[in-house]
């Protein structure tokens, strides 16, 4: 059999809902269905408006606590297409320290399932993760690559993977018994511009980038690195996961969740080495062992992607990375510029007319030439 359509088609006069748009990759996906002609987008976040990576004025933006089933019901309410990309979540140390919180967000997936059901939305994509995965598999940092079935029998992360794969499961079941056409992708660690980069939140490659960006501002040329640098994981840039959950709520056939995940393995230590190298400074590092870590070894196997989609992500990451270190270096560099009391005559004033973004944080835009940026 052929892999499914290599393109895929939104349908740009159905309506879309967004669960999670102020988040990272909700952020994005609004972003994304925009520059593909969608009209009718509805953006839902538990945050403040101020504090969205990302928000647009053309679009339905509301603030609403998708734990509740009213909620669910209100903002589903007329949607063709749900994507649920809302969880209380966070990198490693914020999951390994907040298993209660990580699991009400089962609340989420739940009543948005619920409310979908009653509504008859046409398809339902949920966010699971390779946290998921056994941690019998993931043992050594030589790991070849998780595949689907390394899920089951089930020792997924304490917390935050449980919940998971239990509202993987309930994606299932509503699909088997309901009808509900639910499409269910694993991330690997998405890494990009416009999401968590520091406060506790982040995951590894945001917290690198922000540590040398830090290193190189203050000329202090030390770096904290948790764990012994040898633990290895695979990172998925932004744009390859927006492509991949494209792919997968238009999927005809797919069934089962797959992983949406880079194959490319690095260590942590290799991680540090390309943002330097990007960065174009040297640190002495320094190691960590009692900070959280999670499992020695993770990677995502792409065999059942390929042949479902003839389709892998596969940005580098070293071209994520210099995008993500910019991004991030403009972050700080700009708020720096702030604190001197000198923003105001650096940095033009960015666009935020209808139609245009309007991102949180300081534009990327800075005039100190002292701080040569990636392009
Ligand atoms: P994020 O934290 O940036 O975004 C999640 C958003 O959900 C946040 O803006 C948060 O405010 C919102 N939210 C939380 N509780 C809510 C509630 N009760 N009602 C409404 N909104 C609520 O995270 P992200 O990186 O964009 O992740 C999106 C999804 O992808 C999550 O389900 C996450 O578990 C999954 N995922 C992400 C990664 C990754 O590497 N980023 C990896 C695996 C899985």
């Amino acid at each position: 059999m052929l892999p499914e359509s290599i393109s895929f088609s939104i349908d740009p006069d159905e309506t879309y809902l967004v669960a999670g748009a102020g988040g990272f990759i909700g952020g994005h996906l609004v972003a994304d269905l925009r520059e593909r002609g969608v009209k009718r987008i509805r953006a839902v976040d538990i945050k403040p408006r101020n504090q969205w990576f990302q928000r647009f004025s053309d679009v339905e933006n509301r603030v609403m606590n998708l734990q509740e089933l009213e909620a669910c019901r209100a903002a589903v309410n007329g949607c063709d297409v749900v994507y649920n990309l809302a969880a209380d979540m966070g990198g490693m140390g914020f999951i390994e320290n907040n298993k209660a919180l990580c699991m009400l967000s089962v609340l989420i997936n739940t009543h948005l399932l619920t409310a979908a059901r009653e509504t008859g939305a046409s398809r339902f994509f949920y966010a699971s993760s390779a946290c998921v995965y056994a941690a019998g598999k993931q043992g050594s940092e030589d790991n070849p690559g998780l595949v689907e079935a390394d899920a089951y029998p089930a020792e997924p992360e304490d917390g935050y993977g449980w919940e998971k794969l239990f509202s993987e499961r309930m994606c299932r079941h509503f699909r088997e018994d309901f009808g509900v056409e639910t499409r269910v992708a694993r991330f690997h660690n998405v890494y990009g511009p416009h999401g968590s980069w520091e406060g506790g939140r982040e995951k590894a490659p945001a917290a690198i980038c922000r540590k040398v960006a830090q290193a190189r501002l203050s000329g202090n040329h030390e770096i904290e690195i948790w764990g012994d640098g040898k633990q290895t994981r695979s990172f998925m840039y932004i744009d390859d996961c927006i492509n991949g959950i494209h792919r997968f709520t238009g999927s005809r056939h797919l069934m089962e969740p797959l992983n949406l995940g880079s194959s490319e393995m690095v260590s942590i230590d290799q991680l540090v080495d390309i943002v330097e190298e990007i960065a174009g400074v040297r640190l002495r590092r320094r190691y960590n062992v009692d900070a959280p870590k999670g499992v020695r070894g993770r990677s995502s196997d792409n065999t059942r992607i390929l042949e479902t989609f003839g389709w892998e992500p596969s940005i580098s990451l070293r071209d994520g990375l210099e995008r993500t270190y910019a991004w991030i270096f403009n972050q700080m560099s700009a708020r720096t510029a702030e604190d001197r009391g000198v923003l105001r005559m650096f940095i033009a004033p960015k666009a935020s007319s209808s139609g245009e973004g309007e991102h949180r944080a300081a534009s990327a835009e800075t005039a100190d030439a002292g701080l040569s940026l990636p392009s």
